[in-house]
């Protein structure tokens, strides 16, 4: 039979650089615990939950254990652009490479060695990673680490600087489901604020609350017109943006880093490369990456490499942002006349 200790083994000797087991019990108890003290918090939560377990997979009795892992992002390379020669988009660090895949293939292997120790079929598990799943909930009810006010899960070791991936196992917890209490939210934080202060969109609106119609991380994969202040605040980004993690002391000399070369899309792409490209060649362009993810619409990205064209004043693309400025999709061409602007002709 499968115990707590052998499945944390199979999770370290696949590279995980944290791991951590918890049982539908013992999620139950937290929830029922933290009821009333943070109900807007929890009431979210639970809206994710009722959407995720409302499958017959988790209809499953007497409940499930799972295995909860968490795989640095963090990256040391350098956050300058190779040279002073084409203007450069960015990508945020954790982007860089496709850590969500790696960690599910990572969980993959895990399920080989559960099916090879124990009598657990690949149909009684169920991966999730960057899923609809309420992974930042599940990770901290289960001990990864605790909240911060930039409304991540903070790691000893890791910082924020990780992905959460898990392992659902139709096995009951039995002998492990006492429930332990994990901290409340942002205690760690003390009187810190500076992901707040840093935030170039004041999008952190309150500890742990981020509003997605301020926050570039949401926005730089939304279709939409965005207002000048945001405009601006882009800066360079084309997918993502870290900036309340780049300033959290808990963030500051990390070292561990994941090797992977999966989804390697470098820290910086030619401006020119994302306006020349038709949005199917650069979808194939960034296939297996994740600003190449299925559900991200090209044009948003194409949006941002407009907005970065205006910010850096780049004279020599004006060519190519002309050629949007009678795009049929509105949050292009408001984009092109924008970066027109902004250059000035
Ligand atoms: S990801 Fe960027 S925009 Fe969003 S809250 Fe953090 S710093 Fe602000
Ligand atoms: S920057 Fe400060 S307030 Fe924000 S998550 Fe880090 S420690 Fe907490």
């Amino acid at each position: 039979m499968i115990n707590k200790k052998m499945l944390l083994k199979f999770a370290f000797d696949q590279g995980f650089h944290a791991a951590n087991i918890i049982t539908s019990k013992q999620i139950q108890g937290i929830i029922d615990h933290f009821q009333g003290k943070y109900s807007a918090f929890l009431s979210q939560t639970e809206k994710q939950f009722a959407g995720f377990f409302h499958t017959p997979f988790f209809s499953h009795d007497p409940g499930f254990t799972l295995l909860m892992c968490g795989l640095s992002c963090y990256r040391k390379e350098q956050n300058q652009p190779p040279d002073a020669g084409p203007a450069w988009g960015a990508f945020a660090p954790f982007a860089r490479r496709n850590y969500y895949a790696e960690a599910v293939q990572r969980l993959k292997a895990v399920v080989k060695e559960i099916q090879k120790h124990t009598g657990i079929t690949k149909k009684q598990t169920r991966i999730f990673c960057n899923s609809r799943a309420p992974e930042k909930f599940l990770g901290w009810a289960s001990g990864l680490g605790e909240y911060g006010k930039n409304s991540l899960i903070i790691h000893k070791n890791l910082g924020s600087l990780f992905i959460i991936a898990g392992l659902f196992i139709l096995l009951p917890g039995g002998q492990s489901d006492e429930c332990k209490i994990p901290a409340p939210s942002w205690s760690l934080c003390g009187s810190c604020r500076f992901c707040l202060d840093a935030c170039p969109t004041q999008a952190i609106t309150s500890p742990g609350s981020i509003d997605r119609a301020l926050c570039i991380q949401a926005l730089s994969t939304c279709l939409i017109i965005l207002p000048d202040h945001i405009k601006r605040a882009f800066g360079n980004r084309i997918y993502g943006c870290q900036t309340c993690q780049e300033v959290c002391p808990f963030n500051q000399g990390l070292r561990l880093e994941t090797q992977t070369t999966k989804g390697d899309v470098g820290a910086w792409i030619p401006l020119s490369t994302l306006l020349e490209m038709p949005p199917l060649q650069l979808k194939d362009h960034l296939k297996k990456t994740v600003p190449g993810s299925s559900w991200i619409d090209m044009r948003a990205l194409k949006r941002n490499a407009l907005l970065a064209s205006g910010n850096l004043k780049s004279r020599t693309l004006l060519p190519l942002i002309k050629g949007y400025l009678k795009d049929p999709h509105p949050a292009l061409s408001d984009a092109a006349a924008w970066a027109v602007k902004m250059i000035g002709s």
